[in-house]
């Protein structure tokens, strides 16, 4: 589902070696943590995968898609693989929840109808039915990153990766978007948790992947945060 084989990244304005010869592989349902100090590597990977950086050495593929080789046209397509979730939400201000969820299955062109079944669906498996017509500021930081989970959803992404989802949240809505991640990849979604949230990392008992400096230092199944919060 997601193979990085001797991964090098090498910023060539900076030299800095943002990834050094990392290799592993995700299976398609997993759930894996990525854990490791600030500048450790963790968006390059994130960003390699979607392609926002590419690779200096070896090759990444996702889906069946050898990055490497993957022409720019097909980058919309790769990128429709995997829905994102970001730390500080980047949701549309001054739309509505439902106009945000629906947005993304706009721009890949799904059908008016399909929009009218899938938005309400997500908006309720993420507890929001109610506030459909509310906007961004009109609504809690748990509730704006619910939002930003529907929308990485609604195309049902084979993939999702969230980079720091709970990093701006308080412990109890924190705890909810964990619970929503592991619900949604019960259901198949491949999940990919880029996060300090120690606490989480060590009560979910799911697999590690542990960054420092550019290597990957840790592979473990149900493993630990590792550093101190
Ligand atoms: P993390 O997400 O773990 O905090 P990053 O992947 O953001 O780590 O950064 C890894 C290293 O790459 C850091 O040394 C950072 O300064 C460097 N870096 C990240 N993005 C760029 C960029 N666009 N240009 C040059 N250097 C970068």
């Amino acid at each position: 589902m997601i193979e990085f084989i001797n991964v090098t990244k090498i910023y060539s304005d900076s030299d800095v070696v943002a990834l050094d010869d990392v290799s592993f592989k995700v299976e398609k349902g997993e759930f894996v943590f990525l854990v490791g100090p600030s500048g450790a590597g963790k968006s390059t990977l994130t960003e390699l995968i979607i392609r926002e950086e590419i690779m200096t050495e070896g090759e990444i593929i996702v889906n069946g898609m050898e990055l490497s080789k993957l022409p720019n046209k097909k980058i919309p397509y790769l990128r429709r693989n995997i829905g994102m979730v970001f730390q500080d939400f980047r949701l549309l201000p001054g739309r509505t929840v439902y106009e945000n969820v629906a947005f993304a299955m706009k721009v890949i062109g799904a059908s008016g109808r399909a929009i009218k079944r899938n938005v309400p669906d997500v908006l309720s498996m993420v507890g929001l039915s109610g506030k459909a017509d509310m906007t961004p500021d009109q609504l809690s930081g748990g509730e704006q990153q619910r939002v930003s989970l529907a929308r990485a959803m609604v195309n049902r992404p084979p993939i999702i990766i969230a980079d720091e989802p709970t990093g701006n949240l308080d412990p109890e809505n924190a705890q909810e978007i964990m619970k929503l991640l592991e619900d949604i990849n019960g259901r198949g979604t491949t999940m990919i948790v880029a996060t300090h949230a120690k606490n989480f990392v060590d009560e979910m008992q799911k697999r590690v992947l542990a960054i420092e400096h550019g290597k990957l230092v840790r592979d473990e199944e149900k493993g630990a945060y590792g550093y101190e919060a």
